[in-house]
């Protein structure tokens, strides 16, 4: 496994790699959601590279950049591990050279939601994406369907941009009780930790009001609201439900849907989403 830190070194090992190459942007402190996205470019692309980055640009907190856990040694050994053939773990001078300016505005389906509750976090996403994309030039790229809105922001990017990869969408990985797994989640205590099975909960709850017919948008939001409501560890930010590929909002609960939730527990912003739709898990594009 070859480790670059610069853009340089990265050009270098990547035109050796022979294709298709699989690419997958994390922040690191890696769990098994990340490793399931490794492992689903390892099954399917011949070559597999890694990003490792805390994107400082997409955190609006300034607190919540400062407490991101981070691990490297950890990290590359779980690259090593997963059959990482290049990993990509630049600087932020490296990304963000002196005179650094452009930004990218995703529009309308970054500006709700996690856009609403965290300004500015699309607009860090998409330019960091793109030149990770730029840089790595991958055939697919693997995106974690727990950052949905992430996913549609990211399809909106590689349509509006040209952009010449693949979307795959890798199944929300969990805790044994529902929580989906997070980097965030290990500042969570065990009370805390508990509390945030809620948001699971409550989808699980929603998810199951619509196989018994109901199709009122409001009434399923309610449901997994409610429920995240009944912990006094939790703080509600949204639970709504939407068209699963424009995030538009909906009259009528029919698929593609996502039904979509974010709360604060212990000053950690969780979210957490189910999708009810055919075959969107297989291809991310629009
Ligand atoms: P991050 O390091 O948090 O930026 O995440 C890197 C990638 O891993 C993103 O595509 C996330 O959506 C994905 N990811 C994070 N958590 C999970 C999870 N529990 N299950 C599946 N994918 C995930």
């Amino acid at each position: 496994m070859i480790v670059a830190r610069t853009r340089t070194s990265l050009h270098e090992a990547r035109a050796t790699l022979p294709g298709p190459v699989g690419v997958v942007p994390t922040m690191g402190a890696l769990h098994e959601g990340h490793l399931a996205l490794l492992r689903a470019a390892r099954r399917r692309d011949r070559s597999v590279v890694a990003t490792l980055f805390v994107n400082r640009t997409q955190f609006n907190d300034s607190s919540d950049y400062a407490a991101y856990p981070r691990d490297e040694a950890a990290d590359l050994a779980a690259f090593q591990a997963c059959g990482v053939d290049l990993v990509f773990a630049p600087s932020i001078e490296e990304m963000y050279p002196d005179g650094f300016g452009t930004r990218i505005d995703p529009g309308p389906i970054g500006a709700d939601l996690e856009g609403a509750r965290r300004p500015g976090h699309f607009s860090g996403v998409a330019t960091v994406v793109a030149k990770l994309f730029n840089l790595t030039r991958p055939t697919r790229a693997y995106l974690g369907q727990k950052d949905w809105q992430q996913t549609r922001v990211i399809a909106r990017l590689v349509e509006d941009l040209n952009l010449p990869v693949k979307l795959v969408i890798v199944p929300t990985v969990r805790a044994h009780d529902g929580l989906a797994l997070s980097s965030r989640n290990v500042r969570l205590s065990p009370d805390q930790r508990r509390a945030a099975t809620a948001l699971w909960r409550g989808l699980e709850l929603a998810a199951s009001a619509w196989d018994d017919d109901e199709r009122s948008p409001a009434a399923l939001a309610d449901l997994v609201r409610v429920t995240v409501q009944a912990q006094p560890l939790a703080t509600i930010g949204y639970a709504e439900v939407r068209h699963a590929l424009t995030l538009e909002q909906v009259a009528v609960a029919d698929p593609p849907l996502v039904i979509a939730v974010a709360a604060e527990v212990g000053g950690v912003g969780l979210i957490d989403n189910v999708v009810i739709g055919e075959g969107l898990m297989e291809d991310g594009s629009l």
